[in-house]
């Protein structure tokens, strides 16, 4: 299995999950259709390469580009009911919909998919564990709080896309208004880098081989910060740690199988 960004931030994000010849999927899709194409010919594919998008919920810099993507190009799209309804119906053709129930897992380009319910602010929000017979990936980002459920799903990871949105400081002190700051802030809005270390903390292990830093604020953060969070945490070394930015995302990064795996602190990264 191998993965890659697109674009990772508040205006735009999308994430790709590659399993050998059994087929690549898109997780969300916050990039307009010609955006989108550009970033996906960057990582050597076209949308006709797709098995499928999937989405995690409504918020425009995860869907705004998933209903012309998949019209277009009539690739089937895995979304919860609520996320659908929200933002994706009268968009979309019907025909494409594959309704996914947050907690139940599923199958698609030969790996067992699980959507893990979050605490967010949209209707039906879930994040995805992407699994084969030989590496297990977590993608997790737009969730205001860590429960364990999201601990238990989230064991066992090589790899883990994490969000570190904001740091605390930086958001009390920063420009945002005071409702914005309690909404990112809130139980239902965004991890702060804190809360990303201490998840990692509990469900990092020594074999963990790339842990990514996904949805970093521009406002109210930085990659410094952020991997010195995950630092701090004892968790992992700072050889796995990798940045997920705005404009460039991030270059495919392979999950070597599981029985094959050097020992984190020596792997050489692989594009
Ligand atoms: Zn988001
Ligand atoms: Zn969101």
């Amino acid at each position: 299995m191998r993965f890659a960004s697109i674009g990772s931030g508040s205006d735009g994000n999308g994430t790709l999950i590659a399993n050998g010849c059994e087929g690549t999927v898109l997780l969300d899709c916050g990039f307009s259709t010609r955006e989108t194409l550009a970033r996906l010919a960057d990582r050597g594919l076209t949308a006709a390469d797709l098995a499928g998008i999937l989405v995690t919920h409504e918020h425009s810099d995860h869907l705004k580009g998933v209903a012309r993507l998949a019209n277009r190009f009539r690739l089937p799209v895995y979304s919860s009911w609520g996320s659908f309804s929200s933002r994706l119906s009268g968009e979309l053709d019907e025909k494409l919909l594959q309704v996914i129930e947050p907690g139940t897992g599923f199958q698609l380009a030969g790996m067992r998919i699980e959507p893990v319910p979050v605490p967010h602010d949209a209707r039906e929000p879930c994040q995805y564990v992407f699994a084969t017979a030989d590496a297990r990936l977590g993608v997790l980002t737009d969730a205001g709080s860590i429960n364990r459920r999201m601990l238990t799903s989230y064991q066992n990871c090589d790899a883990l896309m994490l969000e570190c949105n904001h740091d605390l400081r930086m958001l009390a002190e920063g420009p945002y208004p005071a409702q914005l700051k309690r909404r990112v802030g809130g139980a239902l809005g965004h991890l702060n880098n804190g809360q990303a270390a201490e998840l990692l903390r509990q469900v990092g292990h020594s074999a963990l081989q790339h842990l990514i830093v996904t949805h970093i604020s521009r406002t109210n953060n930085t990659p410094e910060l952020a991997v010195q969070a995950l630092l701090d945490s004892q968790a992992c070394v700072a050889d796995i740690i990798q940045v997920a930015d705005q404009r460039r995302g991030l270059d495919w990064c392979e999950i070597r199988p599981r029985n094959k795996a050097a020992p984190a602190g020596q792997l050489a990264l692989e594009f």
